[in-house]
């Protein structure tokens, strides 16, 4: 390391940005030793609250959460005074916090970062500014603000207008007077709504331009809350505590309540709770689902559409205000005071410009395709290029001369939001990947910040001097980002979390919705583990534990989360009937399943007597394909009920019949009982399938676990016995093999719902030590000469994974077509859990798309 003594183009580290992230990351650095120096291009600290003066300007998260706490000293020294603080008061918070700190003499105002350059030769980075600063550093902090980069205008001859223009983003410092002036506002999200009550008071006129109405709720401020003041003055540490450890940021008592489950009343009761509340963190949470389940989203958009309508008394503007294109809170919901009311007022209209849309800004006002309206001023409330503009808008190039905008062409990648691959010693307060905009950001900035110093220091103690994230653990963070989203209804709006109200930016869901706790103690293993998925280097050598922090998929996590917490006992401490009373016990809680066209219930023969079966056919006209299904259960539990939803969602998926099987079970009918079922199950199924509405000679086998064990029995049976021709065989997770020695039983034997010891149990209950080699028990072991087509389905976190690939394997050596479906982040049972486990919908979609494919008349 380079590190001329004294030179005064040197500091250990850059900053850029004195908002809430980089004072507190200036102070933390301090503290460490180093030498810091801060820019920022404003003309005073306070960043966000330096820049966004308009009229109205507040925070949207109370002020008793919305502040600092690494130290209690200042939490005594400062009082809030109401429950939203206004513009002003945050930024003289921050700035007395900079001079209590007596921070300003490392930050350099009005200057702005224009590029950072990484040396790799000396393993530092060259910093340059607008001003010509050049200087040298050994890390460079971007601490620039997920909303400091104001969207440019997309909106023709903005130029031309001769009257006054304001930005809410670049307010002037000695206010605005629109007293008697005609006032046009572009713009409806948060600034906009918290801007035009209060220009409203002044304007002679004020016509408001809507590109996208916004859901918003009453601030109701005054006082801050009494509630959370009591809590904090009892034991400030325990709140504060709780609010690092929160989904949000702020201690909320989380609902176990569905939208889609729960009665009028209680829906009406918690809606109206929320709304009385006028807090961002109770409206979101009205009904645990609603971020995820339309049906019961739209009962809480309903219900503030309602709200609006009562409020608004022109019908046409009122149906203008509601929003309508997208679900609430996908896009960021807004807190107001008197919004809605302002359009009573007489001298206030509302243009839609989806119905009326903006040709040209002009000399003196505003062209719309019918209409032409005169203006003395316009106000853009127009929105930020959200979470990657600022850290862009620099020239930020690391190893090989890459540049950040080339590497995120086609949307940011990050490890954990704070760094990314190929830019060493480069950090990113709330960089996108981060939980961020989706949260109290006075939170999470603190979190990011304390990670990053405490970082630091690890390294300067380890005798390290970069660190860099590794490619592999950065797309599993990617990944890990994406899969929390997914499952989200996030990604269908075309929101600024997604990047989509800046044109030509790439449509990705920018932060990380997994929640403030979760990422926390993701952050906090990352660190457990030496710095997994980093790579440290220094004058000793390098350090890399690479890997992935979080590969399973979030509400499989979140399912196996509340099993734990339920302190189930073991299923193999159990007797059978004491685990099929357990499973029958669970699926009473289970979300309603999927319609279908008809579900009937039948008796089939089977070699020892009749055996139930439930039969699901799809809406449409048949006849259709037929599917045998087998339930799973190891050969002990599971019945026509525990598979029903499974069974329907196949059903409907696939478009064909399914024909689910209840067959003989262990231990009262041990091996073969079970295959002979299936095999019978197979013969009768196929000789009435036309009877059963199906196609003759269009029939396919399924199974999931046990069930896949005796679905591919079966094939191989009806192989021997000359038929009946198997179309084709879904095994999901199937049972291929009594050998218990293949690295999946270890690496996922415990924890995951099916354990090594669970298997043993279904073994022990199924089939005799002798018998267990037999290929009607373990298939692989058969000959697998002239089998049908498969798909084969394996779940990442099974102790099944390894012989449910090795079957694909076999089959595909003796020349069977095989169609691998992998449930990434899953476990054994998770694909299977229709209506719980959302991220199994897409496996599951595969999954039929495959048995569509495995009839002849296929699409
Ligand atoms: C109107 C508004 C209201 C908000 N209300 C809330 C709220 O209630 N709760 C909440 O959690 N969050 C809120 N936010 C988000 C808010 O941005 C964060 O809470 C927080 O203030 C961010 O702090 P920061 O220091 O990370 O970034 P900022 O406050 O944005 O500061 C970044 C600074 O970096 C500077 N900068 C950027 N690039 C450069 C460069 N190249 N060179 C030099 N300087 C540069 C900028 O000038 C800016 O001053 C709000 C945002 C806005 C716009």
């Amino acid at each position: 390391m380079n590190k001329p003594a004294g030179a005064p183009d040197w500091f250990d580290a850059v900053v850029v940005g004195a908002g809430f992230s980089g004072l507190y990351m200036l102070y933390r650095l301090r503290r460490l030793g180093l030498s810091v120096k801060v820019f920022d291009s404003a003309g005073d600290v306070g960043g966000t609250w330096y820049w966004n003066r308009y009229p109205g300007a507040r925070c949207d998260i109370p002020t008793t959460d919305y502040a600092y706490s690494f130290d209690p000293e200042l939490e005594k020294e400062w009082t809030w005074s109401e429950k939203y603080a206004t513009q002003p008061e945050i930024l003289d918070y921050l700035r007395f916090v900079a001079d209590r700190y007596g921070l300003r003499a490392d930050i350099e105002l009005s200057t702005s970062v224009t590029s950072a350059h990484w040396d790799e030769q000396e393993r530092r980075w060259s910093i340059v500014t607008d001003r010509g600063t050049r200087l040298r550093c050994r890390y460079y902090i971007m601490a620039s603000g997920c909303l400091s980069m104001p969207k440019s205008l997309d909106i023709k001859g903005t130029d031309r207008f001769a009257g006054n223009v304001y930005f809410t983003s670049r307010w002037p410092h000695e206010g605005v007077d629109f007293t008697g002036q005609r006032v046009a506002v572009i713009g409806t999200g948060s600034s906009g709504i918290q801007a035009i009550p209060l220009i409203a008071r002044q304007a002679s006129q004020l016509t408001v331009f809507q590109r996208t109405p916004n859901f918003s709720v009453p601030a109701h401020n005054g006082p801050a809350p009494a509630d959370r003041l009591t809590r904090l003055a009892q034991d400030r540490e325990e709140y504060r505590d709780a609010a690092r450890w929160s989904p949000g940021g702020v201690p909320v008592e989380p609902t176990g309540i569905l939208g889609v489950t729960a009665s009028e009343t209680v829906a009406r009761e918690r809606f109206e709770d929320a709304w009385r509340a006028g807090q961002l963190f109770s409206i979101l949470g009205v009904f645990a689902d609603q971020g995820v389940n339309p049906a019961s989203n739209k009962i809480v958009a309903d219900m503030i559409r309602e709200k609006i309508r009562s409020i608004v008394h022109d019908p046409w503007t009122a149906d203008a205000l509601c929003p309508k294109d997208h679900y609430f809170g996908t896009k960021r919901p807004c807190l107001d005071t008197g919004y809605f009311e302002t359009y009573n007022l007489p001298h206030v209209r509302l243009v839609d410009l989806h119905r009326q849309p903006i040709t040209s800004i002009t000399e003196d006002g505003i062209d719309t395709a019918d209409e032409s309206f005169g203006f003395d001023a316009i106000v853009y409330a127009t929105g930020f290029d959200a979470m990657t503009g600022a850290v862009e808008a620099v020239d930020v190039t690391g190893r090989d001369g890459l540049s950040l905008t080339e590497k995120w062409a086609a949307g940011p990648s990050t490890y954990l939001g704070l760094m990314t691959a190929g830019f060493p010693n480069f950090f990113m307060i709330t960089g996108p990947g981060s939980p961020s905009v989706l949260s109290n950001m006075a939170v999470s900035i603190e979190q990011h910040v304390d990670w990053v110093a405490d970082c630091l220091k690890d390294m300067s103690a380890e005798g390290f001097e970069t660190i860099e994230p590794t490619p592999l653990a950065e797309s599993g963070w990617d990944q890990h980002v994406r899969d929390c989203g997914a499952i989200t209804l996030h990604p269908t709006a075309n929101s600024w979390y997604m990047g989509a109200n800046v044109p030509g930016k790439p449509r990705v869901f920018l932060p990380y919705i997994g929640g403030v706790a979760v990422y926390r103690q993701v952050c906090d293993d990352v660190v457990a583990q030496d710095y997994l998925g980093f790579r440290r280097t220094g004058p000793g050598g390098e350090r890399c534990r690479d890997g992935v922090i979080r590969r399973m998929q979030p509400d499989v996590s979140l399912v196996l989360q509340v099993m734990a917490e339920m302190g189930l006992p073991p299923m193999e401490t159990l007797s059978a009937g004491e685990a099929r009373a357990m499973m029958a016990l669970a699926a009473e809680t289970r979300p309603p399943s999927p319609e279908v066209g008809e579900v009937t219930d039948g008796l089939m023969p089977g070699p020892a007597g009749d055996l139930p079966y439930r039969l699901y056919r799809p809406p449409s006209a048949g006849p259709h394909p037929v599917v045998v299904y087998f339930h799973g259960g190891g050969w002990v539990l599971g019945d026509l009920d525990s598979d029903d939803p499974l069974g329907r969602d196949l059903c409907v998926r696939s478009d064909a019949v399914i024909v689910s099987v209840n067959y003989r079970h262990a231990p009262e009918a041990r091996f073969p009982a079970a295959a002979e079922d299936a095999f019978a199950a197979l013969r009768w199924t196929a000789a009435h399938a036309a009877e059963l509405g199906g196609i003759p000679g269009q029939i396919a086998v399924a199974g999931w676990s046990a069930g896949g064990n005796i679905a591919a029995v079966a094939c191989q049976l009806a192989r021997d016995a000359d038929g009946p021709r198997v179309s084709g065989q879904l095994l999901i997770c199937p049972v291929t093999d009594s050998d218990m020695t293949r690295p999946s039983y270890a690496e996922n034997g415990d924890g995951y719902v099916l354990t090594t010891p669970l298997m043993h149990w279904f073994w022990n209950y199924y089939a005799d030590q002798p018998d267990r080699g037999d290929p009607r028990a373990a298939p692989l072991r058969g000959n697998l000469d002239g089998l049908p087509p498969a798909c084969v389905v394996t779940a990442d976190f099974d102790p099944l994974r390894d012989e449910g690939l090795a079957y694909a394997d076999a089959l595909e050596a003796s020349g069977a077509q095989v169609r691998r479906v992998r449930a990434r982040g899953h476990t054994h049972t998770s694909v299977t859990m229709v209506g719980v486990v959302i991220s199994g919908a897409p496996v599951r979609a595969e999954i039929a798309e495959a048995l569509r494919n495995f009839f002849p008349s296929a699409p």
